[in-house]
């Protein structure tokens, strides 16, 4: 059985920066790619903004996935492409991994340590309760996105867009520019989900209005989608009678926000965020499961595919680490205010760590103006950053040193917001 130091699953962005950096730094590397080619949901992003943070440039999605293939190319790093591995075990201190393609059918490989850069899903119609019957025309964003942008099919003419994240966003220019009507885009909270540059750059500037507080309450249509119900919601989401207005319409966009794929985590029985819905990871973006790191958006959904990148460089660098010398770990819990933050990643400190270099990612729960983001250890202030505005689809970082700080396991580590302090 062919046996690695690292195996990755996923070649999407986060997947060739871990294995990229895991072979870099000594590590026998193997990517394994479920699709025919590598560069994850980037082959369908046409539209620039990519990598402004990694490489000073606005690149498109191919691009800039294209500029990292080529490095996982030019250091012969193996890529397994059409191969899905639909199972991973712990045996002692290694795992066994069973891929399955056309070529070889089903086969294990042996690794040391594994990655999970295995992306996100979208949320369905079904997730999210719509009523009505299940005619054609109903699309999630992504899979409208891929029928235009790679198919080469228009999937409707005249649609309403229900949810404002930022695939829905970007696919309500897309369909202008490709001569279908948006009527709208339709969101229950009260705030936009997207990014403020997507609202402007997607919908203001396209002329696309956005109506906040309403959502569809039922599909109307038996073979194809002929319209759709629009209610107003309370402060509660909940949709309020005596509102329902008639759009009619030959397709709905679904853009209700995205979940990280953690059927292998879970199958591993390893531990998941409730607030990000990936795993939850050390500083070192190993899981709870020794040996088993997660990157990119299958930790948690990030805005920017450069956070992306970074996630899955520590990962393959960590994850060589701990191939090579098998470390111990001794873990202290990020603490937060589920009232102030969404969410914080990495949920633990690895105290007992060589590594002293710890990258916050966090969200906001709501918008907040004029306030004070600190870091406390044992009671102390460790790091302050003052922020004008934090908005929930603004994704934040932050990077400590830790290497002054005499960590030990009874000691509260967390993370504190207070307003009116700019
Ligand atoms: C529509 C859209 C627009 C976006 N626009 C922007 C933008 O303008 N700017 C920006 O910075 N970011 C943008 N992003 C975000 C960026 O594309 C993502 O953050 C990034 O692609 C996530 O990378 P990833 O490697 O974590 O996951 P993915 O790119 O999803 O890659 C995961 C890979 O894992 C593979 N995989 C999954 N399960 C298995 C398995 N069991 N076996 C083998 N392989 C498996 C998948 O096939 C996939 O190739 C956008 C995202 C989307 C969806």
């Amino acid at each position: 059985m062919e046996t690695y130091d690292v195996v990755v699953l996923g070649a999407g962005p986060a997947g060739l920066a871990a294995g990229l950096e895991a072979a870099k730094r000594g590590g026998k590397t193997l990517i394994i790619e479920r699709e025919s080619r590598p560069g994850g949901i980037l082959k369908q992003c046409i539209h620039d903004g990519f990598g402004l943070i990694e490489f000073k440039e606005k690149l498109s999605g191919p691009e800039y996935a294209e500029r990292y293939i080529r490095m996982v190319r030019d250091k012969n790093i193996p890529i397994m492409t059409s191969t899905f591995a639909t199972k991973v075990l712990k045996d002692k201190d290694k795992f066994i991994i069973t891929l399955v393609n056309s070529n070889k059918g089903v086969f294990e490989i042996e690794s040391k340590t594994m990655i999970l850069a295995n992306g996100c899903r979208e949320r369905t119609s079904k997730q999210i309760f719509i009523h009505g019957s299940r005619p054609s025309g109903v699309y999630t964003a992504g899979t409208a996105q891929y029928f235009i942008n790679i198919l080469g099919y228009l999937p409707c003419k005249k649609c309403v867009i229900l949810g404002s994240g930022d695939i829905g966003l970007i696919m309500a220019r897309r369909l202008t520019l490709e001569g279908a009507k948006v009527i709208g885009v339709y969101e229950a909270k009260t705030t936009p989900s997207g990014l403020t540059r997507n609202i402007v750059q997607c919908l203001y500037d396209y002329d696309i209005p956005l109506y906040l507080s309403r959502t569809i309450t039922r599909i109307i249509g038996d073979d194809r989608v002929e319209g759709v119900i629009i209610n107003e919601v309370d402060e509660n989401m909940k949709p309020i009678k005596g509102t329902e207005k008639l759009v009619e319409c030959d397709g709905v966009i679904l853009s209700v926000g995205l979940i990280p794929e953690n059927e292998i985590a879970e199958s591993l029985g390893i531990e998941i965020d409730k607030f990000t819905k990936g795993p939850c990871v050390d500083h070192n973006f190993m899981t709870l499961e020794d040996g088993v790191f997660s990157c990119g958006n299958a930790l948690h959904v990030n805005d920017l595919v450069d956070y992306v990148t970074e996630s899955g460089r520590y990962a393959g660098e960590r994850a060589v680490v701990y191939a090579k010398n098998n470390i111990e770990k001794n873990l202290v819990k990020v603490n937060m205010s589920v009232n102030d933050f969404l969410y914080v990643v990495p949920q633990y400190i690895d105290i007992t760590s060589n590594n002293k270099k710890v990258v916050l990612y966090f969200r906001s729960r709501e918008i907040r103006k004029n306030v004070v983001v600190q870091i406390k250890y044992d009671n102390k202030i460790v790091f302050t950053r003052k922020y004008r505005v934090l908005r929930p689809p603004e994704m934040q970082r932050i990077e400590l040193d830790l290497t002054e700080l005499k960590m030990s396991k009874d000691k509260d580590f967390c993370i504190v917001m207070k307003e009116g302090q700019y």
